[in-house]
């Protein structure tokens, strides 16, 4: 019985995460419950909810606080910066901005840097767009 248990518990978590690695849209927990329950009718949210935080807690997912509120998900664990749209709440990946050098940052502060985060804020195209005055 154990044993079941277990192995339905895995094939949550596998799902969960498969879910997540197949989209680059940094979705929240609901919305990986809508595309996991596809696949798995019987799941509930506070299964995602609970499988979401023990694959942080593994290292297999980030999660991202961007506007202080809502928990999004990213499976990309490339370190790579993201962009927050003021007004649509899209979060988009940036590559290629180079990495502060914090190895410097012990001497300096004399604390001990485990990871940095890059978030950049703003508007994003579509929105741009949309606040352009029409002719
Ligand atoms: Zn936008
Ligand atoms: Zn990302």
């Amino acid at each position: 019985m154990v044993r079941k248990v277990r192995t339905r518990e895995t094939r949550q978590r596998r799902l969960v995460l498969e879910t997540l690695r197949a989209t680059k849209t940094h979705p929240t927990a609901e919305w990986i419950f809508e595309h996991v329950r596809e696949r798995m009718p019987s799941i509930s949210l506070g299964t995602v909810y609970r499988n979401l935080n023990v694959l942080r807690d593994e290292g297999l997912v980030r999660e991202l606080r961007v506007n202080g509120r809502t928990a999004h998900w990213d499976a990309d664990l490339s370190p790579h910066a993201h962009f927050v749209c003021a007004t649509c709440g899209v979060i988009r990946d940036v590559e290629g901005v180079p990495p502060l050098d914090w190895r410097g940052l012990k001497d300096l502060v004399g604390c001990e840097v485990h990871h940095q985060r890059i978030d950049f804020h703003g508007e994003c195209p579509s929105c741009l767009r949309q606040q352009e005055p029409s002719n």
